[in-house]
């Protein structure tokens, strides 16, 4: 099967640690739109000069920036045959731009792959990981406005998504090869 997928659930649901192991699995690219951001920041580019303010403060980068990124990612040639993007889209907008990239380009998205865990978990893991990884965007109050952001733009894409047939929903409660597994057992059934 093609690989286009969308890997989505809120910061702290370890969306990006299962994004990497599955595009490790199915042999596609990981695109994620928060590593991209980072990357610019780090390396003072235009882009990043632009994203900063709003990153720094969780809110979202404006459309025409992330959407034109994500395009041009698109295009390269190793996202051709399948990719997980993660982080992407976030809105309504993004998701209606994306499937227009899509279609340009002759193809569709294969599924939307959810992680569901419950608030109290994802505050506790968004909290560790402060400590640890020192994010400029993980003090408590860009934590709140992004998972503000999630519950009200984010998550009702789901909704888009299973009437489209494409959302696959699994547990991200567990440790973490078990939940790779569980991700890649739920899309082989939704696939077929
Ligand atoms: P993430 O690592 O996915 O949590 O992304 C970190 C930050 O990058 C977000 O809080 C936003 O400021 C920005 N960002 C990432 N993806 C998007 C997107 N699809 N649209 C707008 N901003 C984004």
């Amino acid at each position: 099967m093609t690989a286009r997928l969308i890997i989505m659930g809120p910061q702290g649901s370890g969306k990006g640690t299962q994004a990497a192991r599955l595009a490790v699995r199915l042999g596609v690219p990981t695109i994620s739109t928060g590593d991209i951001f980072r990357a610019n920041i780090k390396g003072g580019t235009e882009l990043g000069v632009r994203a900063k303010v709003f990153t720094d403060a969780g809110n979202l980068v404006p459309d025409e920036i992330t959407n034109a990124m994500v395009a041009d990612r698109l295009a390269e040639p190793d996202a051709a045959a399948g990719f997980i993007l993660d982080g992407y889209p976030r809105t309504a907008d993004q998701a209606d731009v994306l499937d227009g990239v899509l279609a340009g380009a002759g193809s569709a998205l294969d599924a939307v792959l959810e992680l569901d865990a419950p608030r109290e978990e994802l505050l506790q893991r968004l909290h560790k990981r402060a400590e640890i990884e020192n994010r400029a965007d993980d003090t408590e109050d860009a934590i709140r406005r992004r998972l503000e952001i999630y519950a009200e733009q984010t998550a009702p894409l789901t909704t888009r998504y299973a009437e489209r047939g494409l959302l696959v929903v699994a547990d991200a409660i567990g440790e973490v090869d078990e939940v790779t597994e569980r991700l890649l057992a739920a899309l082989a059934a939704h696939v077929g």
